[in-house]
Order: C-alpha cells, then sequence, then structure tokens
C-alpha cells in the first residue's frame, strides 16, 4: 500500500467487466449491496474482441461491441459503480475476513465479498495480421463464430485436444477444415484424433506454421500465409476463416494466497460459486467448467452475486453480533462442506 493510497469500502468488489462481471454488477445492484467495478479496460471482456455474436438468446445477431453497450447500461442502471481504466493487482483477504482490493495506483478498495471475473486470455499465434482480423476472420472460440462459416473454408492452427475437437466441430458448417500444426504427430488423445482422421472434410497439414493472415479491410480475411518447416516451402491457404487453439490462461494473477485450482490453473469452486477462500467467488472464463459461452458466464456470475449477497449479509450479523473470529470461521467452513447456501 502506497503511503497516500486511498481506502473505499463496498459491500462488495468485482473484478472485471466482461459478461461475467456485468451480470454480477446487475445482481449486487438490484440486492442494494454498494458495488464497485474495477476494469482495466472498458466494460465489455471478450465481448470487445467479438464482431457478431449468434448464441445470446434474444439477441438472434448482434455486435460484440453493442451487446456490451446494452450489458453495461443495463448494470450500472441498478447503481453499480464502475471503475474503468482501473488495473486490479491484488485481491487479499485480510485478517479481519475483509477483502482488500488494490489497484495499480495503490488504491485499496475494501469489502467483506469480492467476486472475480477477470476472465482468460486465449494465447495468440503473434503472426501479422492476427489481431487485425480478430473478429473478423480470426476465432479463438468454435462454439461461438462456426455458424459464421458456413459453406466456407477455414484453417485451425494447433494440436491439442482443443485445436482437433474443435476443428471436427466446425466441419458441420464449413466446407473444408485445414488443420494446421507444427509437428507430425498430435498431442490431443487418440479417440480424438481418430474423428479426426475419419472426417472427409479435415485436411491435416503437418510440420507447418502460419505466418500472416491477409486480407482486407471490406470482406476480413481473405488468405493465410503458412509455411512448411520440413520441406520450407511457402503457399497461401484460400481461408476465410482462422481457429487458433493453442492454448489459454485463465487470468487468475490477481488473486493473493491460496485458492484450489484444477491442473491448468481454472479456479475450483462449489456450487454456489464461491472458492477455498470463503468470501471470494468467481465466474467466467478463469472458473473450472465444461464451457466458456457469455451464458454461461452470465448465469454463474448470477449464482456468484446472490451468493455473495447471503455471505455479506450473514457476514455484518455476525459482526453486529460481536461474534468471534471462531464463529465466522465456522460460518465459512459450514458453506464450503454443505456446497451452498440455503
Ligand atoms: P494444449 O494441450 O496445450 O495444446 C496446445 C497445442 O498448440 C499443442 O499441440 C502445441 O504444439 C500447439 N502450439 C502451442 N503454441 C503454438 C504456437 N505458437 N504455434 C503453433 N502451435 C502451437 O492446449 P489445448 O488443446 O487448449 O488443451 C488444454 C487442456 O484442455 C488440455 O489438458 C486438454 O486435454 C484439455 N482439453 C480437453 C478437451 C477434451 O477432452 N475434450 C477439449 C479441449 C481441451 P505442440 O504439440 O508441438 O506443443
Amino acid at each position: 500500500m502506497s503511503p497516500v493510497a486511498t481506502i473505499r469500502d463496498y459491500d462488495v468488489v468485482i473484478v472485471g467487466a466482461g459478461p461475467a462481471g456485468m451480470t454480477a454488477a446487475l445482481y449486487t445492484g438490484r440486492a442494494m449491496l454498494r458495488t464497485a467495478v474495477l476494469e482495466r479496460g472498458f466494460p465489455g471482456g471478450e465481448l470487445l474482441n467479438t464482431e457478431y455474436l449468434d448464441d445470446v438468446i434474444g439477441f438472434p445477431k448482434v455486435l460484440g461491441h453493442e451487446l456490451a453497450e446494452k450489458f453495461a447500461a443495463h448494470a450500472k442502471q441498478f447503481g453499480a459503480e464502475f471503475f474503468e481504466t482501473t488495473s486490479v493487482t491484488s485481491v487479499k483477504k485480510m485478517p479481519d475476513g475483509y477483502f482488500h482490493t488494490e489497484t495499480e495506483t495503490g488504491d485499496i478498495f475494501r469489502s467483506p465479498a469480492a467476486i472475480v471475473t477477470a476472465g482468460g486470455t486465449p494465447i495468440k499465434l503473434g503472426i501479422p495480421g492476427e489481431l487485425e482480423y480478430a473478429g473478423r476472420g480470426v476465432s479463438y472460440c468454435a462454439i461461438c463464430d462456426a455458424a459464421f462459416f458456413k459453406q466456407q473454408v477455414v484453417a485451425v492452427v494447433g494440436g491439442g485436444d482443443a485445436a482437433v475437437e474443435e476443428g471436427d466441430f466446425l466441419t458441420r458448417y464449413a466446407n473444408k477444415v485445414y488443420l494446421i500444426h507444427r509437428r507430425h504427430e498430435f498431442r490431443a488423445s487418440k479417440i480424438l484424433q481418430q474423428h479426426v482422421f475419419d472426417n472427409p472434410k479435415i485436411e491435416v497439414i503437418w510440420d507447418t506454421v502460419a505466418e500472416e493472415v491477409e486480407g482486407d479491410p471490406q470482406s476480413g480475411m481473405t488468405g493465410l500465409r503458412i509455411h512448411n518447416l520440413v520441406t520450407q516451402e511457402r503457399r497461401l491457404l484460400d481461408a476465410t476463416g482462422l481457429f487458433v487453439f493453442i492454448g489459454f490462461r485463465p487470468n487468475t494473477g490477481v488473486i493473493a494466497g491460496h485458492f484450489d485450482h484444477d491442473i491448468m490453473g481454472y479456479v475450483l469452486t462449489d456450487n454456489a460459486m464461491m472458492t477455498s477462500m470463503p468470501g471470494l467467488f468467481v465466474a467466467g472464463d478463469l472458473r473450472a467448467q465444461l464451457t466458456r459461452q457469455v451464458t454461461t458466464a452470465s448465469g454463474d456470475a448470477t449464482t456468484a452475486a446472490i451468493a455473495a449477497d447471503k455471505y455479506i449479509t450473514r457476514f455484518k450479523e455476525m459482526q453486529r453480533e460481536g461474534s468471534t473470529t471462531a464463529e465466522r470461521e465456522a460460518l465459512e467452513s459450514s458453506h464450503v462442506s454443505a456446497g451452498g447456501y440455503t
């Protein structure tokens, strides 16, 4: 903490303003909880990297940034205070049971509960054109974007489970899928590999890396330049889509102290979205779960917000009653062992 740091008191602090954070803010606002939402950029999260979505119920086709604006306006309507361009450096549980959420300017947001919805980051290839055509041909989510590539030719990069599974999924829409892997052997499980080898719409291109995404400002991506590392051949694939599956990093770095997580670093929660650190809830892409969709992020954030409200109410009651730390710990552990609030 810097010597001039200010400490602001809230009921709940939400880290991240993607679909999960904004949904959580809507619900904590409606519950009349004093809510601070800290977002390092602007509200929207991955929505801001997505051109169109067609899988949000009620919105058959909506621009990512439009949906982000609607979410933010709706969340703010119930009183949550949004702090944009505010980077969080740590969320730490203090001995008195309060969380201190510290920003890069050294300010502290103090609250009995925190909801971390900081998302995750798909690992990028880092090639020219990749970011320029992100959302306009380049994607990191087949379930989200496959339907935009009906009857088209797309390329997938990667050789793990995600690449082979999503490549197979893409053939439901695309006419042809090039599966490009930098080695001559997939890392993916054998059963998933077999689906790919049995699928006539998939052509595997071994020993090859993607070098550049080509396109034009009007139509988006028009081709992918690739390089065979064995033959040194370079060629242009006539693909209008590129799906990159070379790994994903959950943004858990802000959580200070131990929390239970899976082997890939995703945060484990109970069914109320509470982590192994009582009072700390998570929702969205950094949580261990089957899938990472706008709808699941919103659903889990709804649960997290309602559970946080109940947690905060009990926390304050116990404080008023002068409860001892031991009693508070008993409440917290009973919550964890029960797997949810009643
Ligand atoms: P992953 O297993 O780490 O595989 C990443 C793949 O990307 C590897 O084949 C790697 O190549 C390649 N790669 C990495 N950096 C690259 C680069 N710069 N350029 C080109 N290729 C690059 O990641 P994942 O497929 O996302 O899977 C993550 C975890 O989720 C795994 O544990 C996986 O089992 C699990 N998962 C399971 C399922 C399922 O069971 N249905 C589905 C999806 C994910 P190399 O092989 O040469 O290193």
